[in-house]
């Protein structure tokens, strides 16, 4: 079934909602207190999807915590509550665990508005499609290499679907790639890029015609960060990774925390040069990427960017910053990317325009 036919109409799940009382409500994982957090700072009640023994800490943080549980035995099972959840009259924030929890194509087909350009999906999953997006917005990706036969640099090997890393290897040879691979998972093979990394969140309005203007609505910088992985970033502190490699100790790139970051100021005009194709190429392909999306890059020795990934919503880099970044604190002070999610949504109701930004 082609996707546009599995994604129900937003006019639909929108009828029967009271407007003028909606509830934000997302899984409580991934960037869930800043969400709850956000939302509660724009005067939204708030919802928290859970599992029984996960959400007790919720409770130490009473201005992350949702106003009400609504807990299931798994997350697979929201499409089962859906009626439940649609006379709450909730507006579902989908974050990268959201996804991956509920799993992809129920995430097409769930039957309650959610903020956001759902059919991005496909675009971001497949790494072709995102390839085909993100070059065809002239951005500059690392080199991808087809056949292992062909590895003559260091590269890095990425299983499909694979999540915060699991699983990556960085191989220099074919006889590396041969003896490290999993024939069995589908695999790309990548250009392992040298330099810095930074991971650039951006927030699309489609709907507000301010700042930094684009031919259809504006775009804002709210914040960066650098993942923190291990085993990768802290291997150097027991020898070389090919000393290690020499005795059978891979690195690995599972992700375990943020870290805040800020970038030379002259770079910031090819940042927004980048985010601004990005959307405009989305628009083109599929009627565009709307609300927080982060490209994942690396800036080399000559600063130029390669940008290796692209995550279409809100992303864990954005939790550093709950009480503002050193770029949204240029906009309003105390804004985090939950709270701009918020206030998207509070400028829609009341301009009467919430099917322009969710789906
Ligand atoms: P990804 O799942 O594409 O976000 O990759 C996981 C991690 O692998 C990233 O956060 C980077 O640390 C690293 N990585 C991915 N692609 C590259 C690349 N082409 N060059 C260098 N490091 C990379």
């Amino acid at each position: 079934m082609a996707v546009e036919e599995k994604i129900p109409s937003i006019k639909e799940l929108l009828s029967g909602y009271d407007k003028s009382n909606l509830v934000i409500a997302t899984i409580c994982s991934h960037s869930s207190l800043q969400i709850f957090n956000g939302a509660r700072k724009e005067g939204f009640k708030t919802l928290g999807i859970g599992i029984e023994d996960r959400i007790k800490f919720y409770d130490a943080f009473p201005l992350g915590k949702p106003d009400e549980f609504f807990l299931v035995d798994n997350y697979k099972d929201i499409p089962k509550y859906v009626e439940e959840l649609r006379e709450k009259n909730v507006i579902i924030i989908p974050h990268g665990s959201f996804v991956e929890y509920l799993g992809a194509e129920n995430f097409l087909k769930l039957e309650l508005p959610t903020f956001g350009n759902r059919r991005v999906l496909m675009w971001e999953s497949d790494r072709d499609l995102e390839r085909k997006w993100l070059e065809g917005a002239g951005l500059d990706m690392p080199k991808q290499i087809k056949d292992p036969k062909d590895i003559d640099r260091p590269v890095i090997v990425k299983y499909h679907g694979a999540k915060g890393g699991k699983g990556f290897f960085i191989a220099k040879t074919y006889e590396e790639f041969e003896k490290l691979v999993d024939w069995s998972k589908p695999f790309t093979i990548q250009e392992f890029v040298m330099g810095t990394r930074y991971y650039l969140h951006y927030f699309y309005s489609p709907i507000i015609n301010e700042g930094y203007r684009l031919k259809k609505g504006s775009l804002q910088l709210l914040s960066m960060d650098r993942r923190d992985e291990t085993t990768i970033d802290e291997l150097q502190r027991i020898g070389s990774i090919s000393e290690l490699e020499e005795i059978g100790i891979h690195p690995t790139f599972v992700v375990t925390g943020n870290i805040p970051i800020v970038m030379r100021e002259s770079l910031l005009p090819e940042v927004f040069r980048m985010g601004e194709k990005v959307v405009e190429k989305s628009i083109e392909l599929f009627g565009g990427i709307i609300g927080p999306f982060c490209l994942e890059t690396v800036i080399t020795e000559d600063l130029k960017f390669k940008v290796f990934e692209i995550s279409a919503r809100i992303v864990a880099g954005t939790n550093p910053y709950i009480s503002g970044s050193p770029y949204s604190d240029l906009i309003q002070p105390d804004l985090s990317t939950g709270r701009r999610i918020a206030q998207e949504i509070k400028y829609a109701q009341k301009h009467d325009l919430l099917e322009e930004i969710l789906s």
